[in-house]
């Protein structure tokens, strides 16, 4: 049997709950800004209400942002990379290692959540039978095309024969992309 051990009284005091907060790109660069200035990190931790390694994390951020650096590893980024965060207004980018892996544990949280039964977008809700998502995920949009018999994708032309959700032409096109990725992502011996 399980005994459990009696714990000391520091470890029963009250534990603050966790918080998940959402940092502005104007927050990340003051913050950054401020501890280049010699700012200590609990002073801004204070300014902010936040814990120090919350502000660790935006003050890295920014600086790998400032070097074009990849927000994980800190391998600088190529030029091509770097022109697309400029043109999308994002904060930072990740290197093609990094983007790969982040792009492997979404498809492998995505199997594991479906395997589960739950919504593979959002993963907390039952799935939707013969769906990959939950009642909420399946986009109103989504659903009124297929309601009109209309693709799912371009919602301009009707279902094509033979495809659960997308007409021709669309068909066409991503099976096409499909191939490409796979080409792209062979594994060469
Ligand atoms: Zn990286
Ligand atoms: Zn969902
Ligand atoms: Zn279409």
């Amino acid at each position: 049997m399980k005994v459990s051990r009696p714990r000391p009284e520091w470890y029963m005091t009250q534990v603050k709950e966790k918080v998940y907060r959402t940092w502005s790109h104007d927050d990340k660069m003051r913050i950054y800004g401020m501890r280049r200035q010699g700012v200590p990190l609990d002073v801004i931790a204070q300014v902010y209400d936040a814990t120090r390694i919350q502000i660790a994390n935006q003050i890295r951020l920014a600086r790998r942002a400032m070097h074009n650096e990849c927000r994980k590893c800190s391998a600088p980024l190529p030029a091509r990379i770097v022109r697309r965060i400029k043109a999308k207004g994002l904060f930072g980018g990740l290197c093609k290692h990094c983007e790969e892996q982040a792009r492997q544990g979404k498809k492998r949280q995505r199997q594991k959540n479906l395997k589960l039964g739950l919504c593979g977008t959002c993963g907390k809700r039952r799935v939707l039978k013969g769906h990959t998502a939950c009642r909420w995920c399946i986009s109103a949009g989504h659903r009124r095309r297929y309601q009109q018999n209309l693709c799912g994708q371009c919602g301009r032309n009707p279902i094509a024969e033979g495809s659960i959700a997308l007409c021709e032409a669309c068909r066409i096109k991503n099976n096409q992309r499909a191939r490409e990725y796979r080409y792209e992502h062979r594994q060469v011996a």
